[in-house]
């Protein structure tokens, strides 16, 4: 049995998933939480015969190491645990945010591997260290195990250059990486592969229009398989409006406010960062459930935080249809891309004219199963299609744990 273990270690927590790549079944899930306190939180969900139980454990966790011991220790337990030993775990993946321009491909963890990890911390710095300490903790704690990396930058590094260099001075791209890179590469490559299997065609031949819809999102254009532009860029807080997060400004609104409110760096990383967004226009949430809630009770500034978000995805769509000369299929994935009926409605509305006709029946009866929720003669396919990275890590894992193998 070919058991994945992909890990996702943020700054304070592990998520991590097991899972047999060879029929895709996940045999347990989890979160550390809170690492770096006394009171952290290990949420454990196991496959026990045919149903999933759930363990939940309060610990002192000081670090990414002692939370992946623990979860080592919990995979295969007598009583919790879902394999013998570690001899069956096939190899471990990683989810890496930043691979810088290094990186097309996952890539087998080596010292020049960890390295480059390392350099792009500058470029990454909320998450590279976490990503590396959770490699570096497996090296220790399972050091006869392989393990890849899978960066979300690295599906983007096939845009061209026109799409990912900014009208800076040139030198500001060669001496610092000033670019795009884009970001949730791994779930707008895994919902255009799922699109092309429902359509039926090869991936190579379809245009498609990617909407990862969550606390963070972004739009991406993907042309015969390959992403061609992207709405997030040197960092993902530009493209569009998103839970807490701005979106696209006027760069000089930044310098005006530093030198109006006197803003620190660290005030105005704040403001772009966590306090702008649907929560900062709404002035409620960054909770599209909660916005969604308000808007029906007539708030007039949540109304205006819905419009603003849909506007800003209908704007890409056009722009990404024009840049591919052409769109295929339209895809809806992530949080409120999978979960929010007229989220969806109102972005597909007054869309005619480019060939999209949304069918209001299927999008009302979408559920959580990948699906087209188009009218049947539809030019352009609508399809709602839930984002599942660790499934793509975990079989990139596999495939290059194989390919090592091989060679
Ligand atoms: P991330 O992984 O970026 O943190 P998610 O993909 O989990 O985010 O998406 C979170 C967003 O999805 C939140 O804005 C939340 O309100 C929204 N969401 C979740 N469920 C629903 C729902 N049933 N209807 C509308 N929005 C939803």
């Amino acid at each position: 049995m070919k058991n994945v273990l992909v890990l996702n270690c943020g700054s304070s927590s592990v998520k991590y998933e097991l899972m047999n790549v060879e029929n895709s079944r996940v045999l347990a899930r989890g979160l550390v939480e809170k690492i770096g306190m006394e009171d952290a939180v290990v949420n454990h969900h196991y496959l026990k015969g045919e149903d999933y139980s759930d363990v939940k454990l309060v610990k002192n966790i000081l670090t990414h190491r002692e939370g992946i011991r623990i979860v080592v220790g919990l995979l295969t337990d007598a009583e919790v645990g879902v394999v013998g030993d570690l001899a069956d775990i096939y190899g471990i993946g990683h989810r890496v945010v930043h691979g810088g321009e290094a990186y097309t491909d996952p890539a087998y963890v080596t010292q020049e591997v960890k390295d480059d990890i390392k350099k792009c911390i500058e470029l990454a710095p909320l998450h590279n260290p976490h990503h590396l300490a959770g490699i570096e903790a497996c090296d220790s704690l399972i050091p006869d195990h392989h393990q890849v990396v899978v960066f979300d930058t690295a599906f983007h590094q096939t845009m061209p250059k026109k799409a990912y260099i900014y009208g800076l001075p040139y030198e500001m791209y060669k001496k610092y990486g000033i670019r795009r890179y884009g970001f949730h590469g791994t779930s707008h490559q895994y919902v255009a592969q799922k699109a092309a299997q429902i359509y039926k065609k090869r991936i190579t031949d379809l245009k498609i229009i990617s909407c990862h819809l969550g606390n963070g999102a972004s739009v991406c254009a993907i042309k015969d398989g390959k992403s061609i532009d992207t709405s997030m860029g040197f960092t993902p807080l530009p493209g569009l409006v998103m839970g807490t997060r701005t979106g696209d400004i006027d760069p000089y609104i930044v310098l005006y406010l530093m030198n109006k409110d006197a803003l620190s760096f660290a005030e105005v990383n704040t403001l772009l960062n966590r306090h702008s967004g649907l929560y900062g226009l709404s002035g409620i949430s960054r909770d599209f459930r909660q916005i969604i809630k308000e808007v029906k009770k007539g708030d007039e500034r949540a109304r205006l935080a819905v419009d603003i978000f849909v506007y800003r995805i209908k704007h890409y769509i056009g722009a990404y249809t024009a840049i591919m000369n052409g769109l295929d299929i339209l895809v809806f994935t992530a949080g409120i891309g999978e979960n929010s009926i007229e989220l969806r409605e109102m972005v597909c509305s007054n869309m005619e004219y480019l060939g999209i006709n949304l069918d209001e029946k299927k999008n009302r009866e979408f559920n959580s199963q990948e699906a087209v929720i188009s009218k049947d003669d539809s030019e352009i396919k609508v399809m709602c299609i839930p984002t599942n990275e660790e499934l793509l890590i975990a079989t990139e894992t596999a495939r290059v744990i194989d390919g090592m193998k091989k060679s």
